[in-house]
């Protein structure tokens, strides 16, 4: 085994990784996976605490799911998607059609989270310069929203660490305050005691720019890259109003929200509102194979119909586009939500993970707890009262991620942000194990902070 690791570290490069890390804390070698667990070549094992990136839903190795894609797999493993169709993809079409709500009849399939977002963008540009808008050429974010590594979704993110240093190549995007309660940008002591001067911002940013303006895209009630910001429904409300007010679009990327992770199929189901563009991926396909689907509204649709001539078309497109096996395996993940017992599952656990993580506030160092369905997150600060952060060079996610390890869980952090981003199929012992020693990994690490103790290395 230490023969692969090092020909890992001599031929790969891994995402997100600075590769000097590595020597003090090797990738893991990971040989099979079932249902929560993770098994590792050296007899340890992991719960998947992060659900693989956000994206595995059922828990791993489900053998409806992986015969599914074998059956797929024997009978059409894939085909162009121009020109050419297949059932797979007409069916999962139909279903997420139907899934999304009344007025998104139409299914753009590719083949990541960024591409779904980059579609959207795409065909929101177009769609404003073919109506002859043609002032209409930005894009309105969060400035802590996440929507992507390519150059047009890195354009919409906020995510300054991850995005500085390619900031020369992006294209000028708007940037609205994220409604970030506990830090609220206009000082305010959090949701209930304010008068949503988040929605105020940016309703004065579309009063002033619409003109210029495509789309506000955001992620709809949980920013996760951004630090697992939970924001309340009003805002994204308000944003819908606001958007219909002033003739932009309004892009949903529910890339890390869909697919049931927060007690919804989607996200924008805990309102009553309707995007004009939603972007899917990562648990489309329960987190198995990499895919990607941007839905719009007909009337959208309707913009780009029309004869060849008149260069209508949506010149865009990914090789990999409706993969037959992919979308095999997302139809058959959408089965196992039908009767609606997963769903109702999930809000059950949830309601006692947010309960069992809000029993952690009282802890030191812990100076926020939020979260969304099975998604609950830990802000760790250094001093609760003035809710100043740890520096940078301190990365105190880092030592609760080593205390993790050592319990069988995955506390990847993001920043100075713990988090549990469980898979549906979480059982409640394993929940209560999961939480129980996240709690512990925590106590470790306040009580080596309190005795003056700096990061071990
Ligand atoms: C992960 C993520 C993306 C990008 O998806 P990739 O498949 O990694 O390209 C886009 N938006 C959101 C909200 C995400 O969490």
């Amino acid at each position: 085994m230490k023969e692969k690791i090092d020909d890992d570290l001599k031929y790969l490069w891994h995402p997100y990784t600075q590769m000097k890390d590595c020597r003090a804390d090797p990738p893991i070698f990971i040989e099979r996976a079932c249902g929560l667990k993770l098994f590792a070549a050296d007899g340890n094992w992991y719960y998947d605490t992060i659900s693989s990136w956000w994206c595995n839903i059922h828990g791993h190795c489900r053998p409806e799911l992986i015969n599914a894609m074998a059956g797929q797999a024997a009978q059409l493993d894939h085909v162009l998607f121009a020109g050419f169709t297949h059932p797979a993809a007409i069916e999962l079409g139909r279903r997420l059609v139907e899934l999304a709500g009344r007025s998104l009849g139409k299914v753009f399939f590719s083949d990541n989270g960024s591409t779904a977002v980059e579609t959207a963008l795409k065909m929101s540009f177009q769609y404003w310069q073919s109506a002859g808008k043609h002032e209409k050429r930005r894009f309105l974010g969060l400035d802590l929203g996440y929507h992507g590594d390519t150059v047009g979704a890195m354009s919409l993110s906020g995510v300054d660490l991850f995005n500085e240093r390619f900031r020369p190549l992006m294209f000028p995007t708007l940037k609205a305050p994220t409604p970030y309660c506990y830090r609220c940008p206009f000082g305010k002591k959090g949701y209930g005691r304010c008068s949503l001067e988040c929605a105020e911002a940016l309703g004065k940013i579309l009063h002033r720019e619409h003109g210029n303006i495509c789309a506000v895209v955001l992620e709809p009630l949980l920013l996760a890259a951004g630090g697992m910001v939970v924001y309340p429904a009003e805002y994204l409300k308000a944003a819908r109003r606001l958007t219909e007010t002033y003739g932009v679009h309004l892009i949903l990327d529910e890339v890390a929200t869909g697919f049931g992770r927060t007690g919804r199929m989607f996200a924008f189901h805990h309102t009553d509102i309707e995007p004009d563009f939603l972007c899917l991926s990562k648990g489309i396909t329960a987190g198995i194979l990499p895919f990607g689907a941007t839905l719009t509204r007909d009337d959208i649709y309707d913009a780009f119909y029309g004869d060849y001539s008149e260069k209508k078309t949506f010149f865009h497109g990914h090789t990999y586009t409706a993969n037959p096996i992919a979308s095999k395996v997302a139809l058959e993940s959408l089965k196992l939500f039908e009767d609606g017992v997963l769903l109702e599952g999930v809000r059950r656990k949830a309601a006692y993970l947010r309960d069992s993580l809000e029993d952690l506030r009282q802890m030191p160092f812990i100076g926020d707890v939020r979260g969304i369905g099975l998604v609950g997150a830990l802000e760790l600060v250094r001093n609760k009262d003035t809710k100043e952060p740890f520096s940078f060079e301190e990365r105190p996610g880092l030592e609760i991620y080593r205390e993790g390890l050592r319990r069988h869980l995955i506390l990847r952090p993001l920043g100075n942000i713990v988090y549990l981003y469980l898979p549906l199929s979480v059982r409640q012992p394993e929940l209560e194990y999961i939480i129980r020693n996240t709690r512990e990994a925590i106590e470790t690490f306040s009580r080596r902070r309190k005795a003056g103790k700096a990061a071990v290395t």
